[in-house]
């Protein structure tokens, strides 16, 4: 299971520190049978599932060079396997999707750990009426997935302050002092499986409120840390500060790089 601080859909083309570890966590970790991923850019009243054969890759952004607007990610679907994992959330009702496909959140991560395209994808979309504590608790119900060999990552960024990003300091690492005290926060309670601070983190004074102006780009966490077992192993890679007011850092949970 991962948790992945996507950054900016640039990262999908581009070859950085990034994307460089994302392909190297494709060849570490054993290859899944399916890939389930939970976006920060899907966000919907009520929970749903994508169900197609073939889901489009979405190019849901402005602004960005043609190249990555003509990427394509043709990995399949997997129908069966979407309406399985929609009864698990029983008597939660799951929509089985036909629309969506794969946004950046998704694509521009996970083309870099299957650059063959080979395995199927579905995502989950985040029901963005509900409270931070039900997608920690409604995250429970995809547990049997992972026994069942479904890589499950969820795809944010935990400090995503957008207005706040210090254009001009894009080029090398760089967080504001709020933005490092934030992920160091963070990353403690991850590591110590505290994890009533994470789903209440409106009381985390401050650098919070900074840090998480909006959930969308950190209820993708709180599916990770929802489904992670009592002492199981986490780890953290990408820990690194952008344009101030963004971090990268991502979750490794199960097994030990390395070990
Ligand atoms: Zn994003």
């Amino acid at each position: 299971m991962l948790f992945v601080g996507h950054g900016s859909p640039m990262n999908g083309i581009e070859d950085n520190e990034f994307s460089r570890r994302w392909r190297q966590m494709g060849r570490e970790i054993p290859q899944p049978k399916a890939v389930l991923c939970i976006s920060a850019h899907w966000l919907t009243r009520g929970t749903h599932i994508t169900a197609m054969e073939a889901p489009r890759t979405i190019h849901d952004f402005g602004g960005f060079p043609r190249a990555l607007f003509e990427v394509e990610y043709p990995a399949p679907g997997d129908p069966v396997l979407a309406e399985e994992t929609a009864a698990l959330f029983t008597p939660t009702e799951v929509g089985l999707d036909h629309d969506w496909g794969l946004d950046h959140g998704a694509w521009t991560v996970v083309r870099h750990m299957y650059p063959e395209a080979n395995i199927p994808i579905l995502q989950l979309s985040i029901d963005f009426h509900k409270s931070a504590e039900y997608h920690y608790e409604l995250a429970k119900a995809l547990a049997v997935l992972r026994k069942k060999g479904v890589l499950i990552i969820g795809s944010g960024n935990m400090v995503h302050n957008l207005r706040m990003v210090a254009w001009d300091k894009l080029d090398a690492p760089f967080g504001f002092d709020w933005a490092l005290e934030m992920n160091d926060i963070f990353k403690k309670h991850i590591a110590d499986g505290n994890h009533q601070p994470l789903i209440h983190y409106q009381n985390l004074g401050k650098p919070a409120q900074l840090a998480i102006p909006t959930p969308d780009h950190y209820y993708p966490l709180l599916y990770i840390l929802g489904l992670q077992d009592k002492n199981e192993a986490v780890s953290f890679f990408n820990d690194t500060p952008v344009g101030g007011s963004l971090t990268m850092t991502s979750v490794r949970v199960g097994e030990e790089v390395g070990l």
